[in-house]
């Protein structure tokens, strides 16, 4: 992490107009920085925060539905730039179903493909990028936002799993700052404001769930239904998974690290069920601070957009009427094998982030789709992870190879045709 205060930066964030490129928009992290844009321009009255363009994969209503949405807050002379990543989305398509949407207004121009949105994420009249898509697929939009000297508001934890060194040497190379969006990441950064020292730990927490309190036995015979039904945050099914099995956690780990450049062995991990203590850091004194506040992602994307400035935001506020109790407990890494793996990657970096993160993404879409079971997806990340053969020092292109092989790996672990 490099929030920055060069020159370039501040004049950018005193522009008048702040141009947000959110790539992953129809997402649940792209809908709540939507929200986070126009109650923006009601509480920043010194910026107008504009919507510049905005990415799906293939919903185009979604997509169309959100560019109407912003036309209702920002001036005609700033449309939102429509990208579509996948590229069977016919334009003409997207044309005709906007005219009947809206007849009357079609401002915005449309661009489909991946290419469009590493070329968007490097358009000149970019301020701030909110790098918000699922999984891999947001690794070389997140990258070209860096290269380009943006601002990166980092949801894709992925990315940084995957290539967390590229990352960080693109970032030593360029004035561009990476700030994060995930709730446990953007506490610690908060507790790190106003401290010239450096931590001793880094405690993440984990809301531990919906299998927090199960047995190893019940969590083999977890159905999609029961796993989806997370306990206190709203998420892609993705992610959701990912907190079920706490391969989240893991990822988070490995985040932490390249965020914050810490080893492993100075990274905790503490279950807290009801997810207001969103992580703490502890200082060399012993002194441990936290970040608090209701389960709600609009702050933490809010925060990496408006850094270092405070701002109101329609997110609720910790309730001090109520009678509070925040449970902490150590997490249990026997029932949650999730949680070695990451520390395991943390520790070793190298080839090893690309492989659990590729083969977690394949285990997670065959669950979804019903062909494995719910414990086969850490267990077949671990065999996958165990089988490749290591290298500590890889550059991008044979991190992207590994991707590949991971996934068929995976596959064929499992008994599953390629
Ligand atoms: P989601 O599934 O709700 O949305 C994913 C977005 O990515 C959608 O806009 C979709 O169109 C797009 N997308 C999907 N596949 C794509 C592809 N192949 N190419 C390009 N775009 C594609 O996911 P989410 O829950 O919003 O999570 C997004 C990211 O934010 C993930 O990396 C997740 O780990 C991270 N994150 C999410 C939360 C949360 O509360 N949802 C919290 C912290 C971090
Ligand atoms: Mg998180």
């Amino acid at each position: 992490m490099n929030p920055k205060s060069s020159e370039s930066h501040l004049e950018s964030r005193d522009r008048p107009q702040q141009n947000v490129l959110v790539l992953g928009a129809t997402g649940s992290i792209g809908t709540a920085t939507v929200d986070v844009l126009r109650n923006l321009n009601q509480v920043d009255p010194a910026r107008r925060w504009c919507l510049w363009g905005a990415s799906a994969h293939s919903r185009v209503d979604k997509l169309l539905e959100i560019q109407a949405e912003a036309e209702r807050w920002q001036s005609q002379s700033s449309p939102c730039r429509l990208l579509f990543s996948d590229q069977d989305v016919a334009k003409s398509r997207v044309e005709s179903e906007r005219s009947l949407q809206n007849p009357v207004n079609h401002a915005g121009s449309i661009s489909v493909g991946p290419e469009s949105l590493v070329q968007a994420a490097q358009s000149p009249e970019v301020d701030t990028v909110v790098a918000a898509i699922v999984g891999r697929a947001g690794l070389e939009s997140t990258l070209a936002a860096i290269e380009s000297g943006k601002r990166v508001a980092l949801a894709n934890k992925e990315t940084l799993v995957v290539a967390g060194p590229v990352v960080q040497e693109k970032l030593n190379n360029s004035p561009a700052e990476l700030l994060p969006v995930d709730s446990e990441h953007s506490a610690i950064f908060q507790c790190l404001q106003d401290s010239k020292n450096s931590p001793r730990k880094l405690i993440l927490t984990a809301s531990g769930g919906p299998f927090r309190t199960c047995t190893k036995q019940q969590m083999a015979e977890a159905t999609r239904e029961s796993a989806l039904a997370h306990p206190t945050w709203e998420m892609g099914p993705k992610i959701t998974i990912d907190s079920a099995t706490m391969m989240n956690k893991a990822l988070e780990i490995i985040e932490a690290r390249w965020l914050f450049g810490l080893p492993a062995d100075a990274i905790e991990v503490m279950v807290h069920p009801q997810s207001i203590i969103h992580s703490m850091v502890e200082f060399q004194d012993g002194s441990v601070l936290s970040q608090m506040s209701p389960p709600d992602m609009r702050l933490p994307i809010q925060y990496a957009l408006t850094y270092p400035d405070r701002l109101p935001c329609d997110a609720p506020i910790f309730d001090r009427q109520k009678n509070w109790n925040l449970d902490l407990e150590a997490a249990d890494l026997d029932r949650f094998p999730a949680l070695g793996l990451g520390f395991e990657v943390a520790k070793v970096g190298g080839t090893a982030g690309a492989v659990l993160n590729a083969a977690n993404e394949e285990a997670v879409g065959l669950f979804l789709d019903g062909k494995i079971r719910f414990t086969d997806i850490v267990d077949g990340c671990a065999d996958v992870l165990r089988h490749h053969n290591f290298e500590p020092s890889p550059p991008l292109g044979r991190l992207l190879q590994l991707d590949g092989w991971a996934r068929g790996e995976l596959r064929k672990r499992m008994n599953l045709p390629s």
